[in-house]
């Protein structure tokens, strides 16, 4: 969303006014706060907005151009929750501050405004703090750019540093975008007249961020992304396509903008491989509920049956894996072999999970440090982090092994683990630098500890004397004078003795000579102080000031020292997540009965007693089993199924059944053990799953619509080696456009794509292709009806079902008895006909071939001339026979 644009800077402005209008004519499409002593203040319409969208009072301060200016603002301490709200309903927040002591400002003279500029644009895509940021889920800001018919996808979590580019087939740019959900995305501002990307940007949910498009011309690209680095050439990170390269100089170029030119701590780019990871569309994210469910809660989702992680990092790299499954079967066996080794390890499964519990989230500590946005509690992540790393370590070496039996992504984790001699005396000198629970902010001070700084304990020392020598001050006047005073400090006048004005009267009429100084007289209290007081007050503001000073360099210090080993700290910070995620996975196999899949590069897919993670979890928190399925399917194999038809009545299981196949195929490449007896599985290029239909209004596309385009979506672009879910095609249409259409694409799929399917349907006609399709069979859900009630088993079986069961379950759902009673009779009426199928052989369906044309209907008119014999008859019949022929229509 964008804010309102700045008003003119008109001559007679006040010098401040004139530099708030100058910076928000610097970030118009931003809301401004501009920091002015304790509050962030908004003005103008900026001040309209926030007080609308935050319910805070809307004032008014000065005149612009004869009106008022309005205001509204927010007091410092508390902007991160107002940022909060302000980002959630779109907008970018600019934060203009103060970057001089007033007291500097006043030097140059009374009328001197503080030095303020902007040092922040704060949007979606780059929070760093962990009040704006959900701890379980990855912030990633997105770019994307397309050259012919190439695409890329470059993301940066600038929480985390982390930074990936892909460049893929202009058609896949959709699925890329989906398999990372952006929460601000990137894109040339030419794009958007490409339906296709203005299509997949809209899906990928975030907000869209359009840019300039000279920005992502490919040498000023380069040239920013060369800049981000610090580095002379791109060579390094590896050979990028111009494309790539394009995207990430989009994200080059709004950092240094967000960021003021301040420079995050960014790994080198990962340059992904397309062919690495299985690709998945946004449709068919949502319709397997991935990782939120279709009404948008993660409760339900398949991330959330599985996720057993114990950090918040954990957690985060989970919903990575298994958002983006591998395609490469070595990849996949590496991290199966660590999730089976902590499967056989219960006892040190168990000790590493202790010691990850509550793990500070390191790598976002680190972050916000580098930026210069970090406090003492980043420091004290660090600390405690390190401190995990070591335990660990500890914890994986008592397994007893030598460091070569373990599986490599154990081993390559503890070899992160393993601190270098300077990450050694990092973790030494936060230990004994900080106090236990340091505060959050820098400027409070008092997260040094004791001990670490003899010139900062001497100087507290003296600070916290000086009170204790303020309080025998007040004892001594007190017994001196036979006066009540009482000492206290405020932050405008300092220290002060203060004494009820029944008391104070005496003192004020003999001035000086009483040795107490005059210095306000407020209604119920009037305020005095020494000539020995103000020294002292002196004395302890200076030791105080001295401290705070020190501890602030301190802390850059030990800032300093952190961010220099940041690459390590990082990868420190990966392998407790990779560690964290193999041994939940561990504990969801061992809990959920889970087996090690095998992966190949055939194309079979074979599962016995397959499981759904979800709906498994569901029906057995209502104390009801639930019925695993097999499923063979082979894509290549001589006599072997690629595609199966699924029948079966309403609410038999269909849908269950699909999803929980394409889900197995998900959770094996993402390096899972998966719920079934066995699996073995040819690696999958692009999954592909539709199920059920839904309106896509917002886009302006009914059911039917939506239904078609990502049939065609699948029909395009699925390869021999994909797996497709197909459930329902052309139900929103007419029963015989609908069947046609289901039919053609069955056929399609099968001689055309070839790829590994199951198709749900209720068009029964469609089980007639078993036999005439080589590579078809059919598959149905048994259902069986006792007394008059229908009971489903929840088993996919061989064959066909014989029938839909529609009125048995519409009773089951509540229908009124009466509407019921009307259908039976209705189907047996129509049942009693000539059947449907009959009818059918009227379509092109039963022709010998998928492809031979049916031959075509004989028109009335041709029917009637059939039956003329022209020798037979008289002129007056013949023009009789002609009026007829032309009152028949074709
Ligand atoms: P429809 O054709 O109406 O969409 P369907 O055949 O696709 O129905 P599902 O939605 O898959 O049926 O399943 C209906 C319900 O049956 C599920 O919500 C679940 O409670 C239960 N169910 C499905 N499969 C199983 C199973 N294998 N074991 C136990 N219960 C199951």
């Amino acid at each position: 969303m964008n804010a309102p644009s700045p008003p003119p800077v008109p001559a007679d402005a006040s010098p401040m006014m004139a530099q708030y209008l100058a910076a928000k004519a610097r970030q118009p499409d931003a809301l401004l706060f501009f920091r002015m002593g304790d509050f962030y203040e908004l003005f103008f319409e900026d001040a309209e907005v926030a007080a609308e969208t935050l319910g805070i009072t809307l004032t008014r301060r000065g005149k612009h151009q004869g009106g008022d200016i309005p205001m509204a603002g927010v007091p410092v301490h508390a902007v991160d929750g107002y940022l909060a709200r302000l980002i959630r309903a779109g907008f970018k927040v600019a934060v203009c501050e103060q970057l001089e002591d007033p007291a500097e400002a006043k030097k140059r003279g009374s009328k001197a405004v503080v030095h303020r500029d902007v040092v922040r644009v704060v949007t979606p895509g780059t929070l760093t703090e962990d009040s704006l940021l959900e701890a379980g889920r990855a912030n990633r800001l997105a770019a994307i750019a397309v050259r012919g018919d190439r695409a890329a996808l470059a993301t940066v979590e600038l929480s985390t540093g982390e930074v990936e580019s892909l460049a893929v087939a202009r058609d896949q740019l959709g699925a890329a975008l989906a398999a990372v959900r952006p929460s601000e995305t990137l894109a040339g501002d030419r794009l958007f007249a490409d339906e296709a990307v203005a299509s997949a940007l809209k899906m990928s949910g975030g907000v869209v961020q359009p840019m300039a498009q000279a920005l992502a011309e490919p040498k000023a690209a380069q040239d920013r992304v060369e800049r981000l680095y610090g580095a002379a050439t791109l060579d390094g990170f590896g050979q990028f396509e111009p494309v790539e390269v394009a995207a990430l100089g989009l994200i080059a170029a709004y950092i240094e903008t967000t960021q003021a030119g301040k420079l995050p701590a960014l790994k080198a780019p990962r340059r992904l491989a397309e062919a690495g990871f299985m690709a998945i569309d946004q449709a068919t994210r949502v319709s397997l509920e991935i990782d939120r469910t279709q009404t948008g809660n993660r409760e339900g989702s398949l991330i959330a049956a599985v996720d057993r992680t114990v950090t918040a990092p954990g957690a985060r790299r989970l919903a990575e894996r298994i958002s983006r499954p591998l395609s490469d079967p070595a990849a996949i066996v590496a991290r199966l072999d660590a999730v089976g080794w902590f499967l056989e390890r219960r006892d040190s499964r168990r000790a590493l999970r202790n010691d990850l519990k509550g793990a500070p989230d390191l790598a976002r500590a680190l972050s916000r440090l580098a930026l210069g946005r970090g406090g003492p509690r980043d420091l004290a992540a660090l600390r405690d982090g390190l401190a995990r790393a070591a335990a660990v370590l500890a914890g994986l070496a008592k397994a007893g092994e030598p460091l070569s039996g373990y599986p490599s992504e154990v081993a390559a984790a503890c070899e992160a683990l393993t601190p270098s001699d300077d990450g050694a005396a990092l973790a030494v000198d936060l230990d004994r630098a900080l106090v236990e629970q340091p505060g959050h902010l820098v400027r409070d001070g008092g997260f040094v500890a004791r001990g670490w700084s003899d010139d900062l304990d001497a100087a507290r020392t003296l600070r916290d004397d000086s009170r204790k020598v303020i309080a025998d001050l007040e004892a001594r006047y007190q017994t001196d004078s036979g006066l009540p005073f009482r000492a206290k400090h405020n932050a405008v006048i300092g220290y002060f003795l203060e004494i009820a004005p029944k008391y104070a009267e005496g003192l004020i009429r003999q001035g000086a000579d009483s040795g107490f100084i005059h210095r306000q007289t407020l209604a119920n209290q009037v305020r005095f102080t020494t000539v020995e007081l103000a020294e002292l007050d002196a004395r302890i503001s200076q030791a105080g000031d001295r401290a705070l000073a020190m501890e602030v360099e301190i802390f850059d210090s030990l800032r300093q020292q952190a961010v220099n080993l940041a690459d390590a700290l990082r990868s420190m910070a990966d392998a407790l997540a990779e560690l964290d995620v193999a041994a939940a996975l561990a504990e969801w196999a061992e809990e959920a009965r889970c087996v090690r899949p095998l992966m190949d590069r055939s194309t079979v897919f074979e599962v016995e007693a397959g499981r759904h993670p979800v709906v498994e979890a569901a029906v057995t928190r209502e104390g009801e089993p639930f019925t695993p399925n097999a499923c063979q399917l082979d894509g290549a194999g001589e006599t072997a199924r690629r595609l199966m038809i699924v029948t079966g009545p309403n609410m038999a299981g269909k849908s269950t059944f699909l999803r929980q196949n394409a889900l197995l195929v998900i959770l094996a490449q993402a390096g899972c053990y998966v719920p079934a007896t066995s699996l073995r599985l040819g690696v999958v290029d692009r999954l592909f799953s539709r199920v059920g239909a839904g309106d896509d209004l917002s886009r302006g596309r009914s059911t039917f619509m939506t239904e078609m385009v990502e049939t065609a979506a699948i029909l395009t672009q699925a390869t021999d080696r994909s797996f497709v879910v197909l459930d329902e095609i052309g139900r929103g249409t007419a029963t015989y456009d609908g069947l046609a259409i289901a039919w053609a694409c069955a056929e399609y799929l099968h001689d055309q794509a070839r790829c590994r399917t199951l198709f749900a349907t209720h068009y029964h006609e469609l089980a007639r292709l078993e036999g005439r399709l080589e590579h078809l069979g059919n598959l149905s859900m048994r259902a069986r009806e006792w007394n008059g009630e229908l009971v489903f088993l929840h088993e996919a079986g061989p064959g066909a079902a014989d029938r839909s069961y529609g009125v048995q379950v519409a009773r089951l759902a509540g229908v009124p008895p009466a509407v019921v009673c009307r259908a039976q009779e209705v189907l047996a009426r129509l049942e009693g006909q000539e059947a449907p199928p009959s009818r059918l052989d009227d379509l092109p369906l039963f022709a010998t071939g998928p492809h031979t044309p049916a031959p075509p209907r004989r028109s009335l008119v041709e029917a009637a001339l059939q039956d003329i014999e022209p020798d037979d008859l008289s002129p007056r019949e013949a023009l009789d026979i002609l009026y007829r022929l032309k009152g028949l229509k074709t």
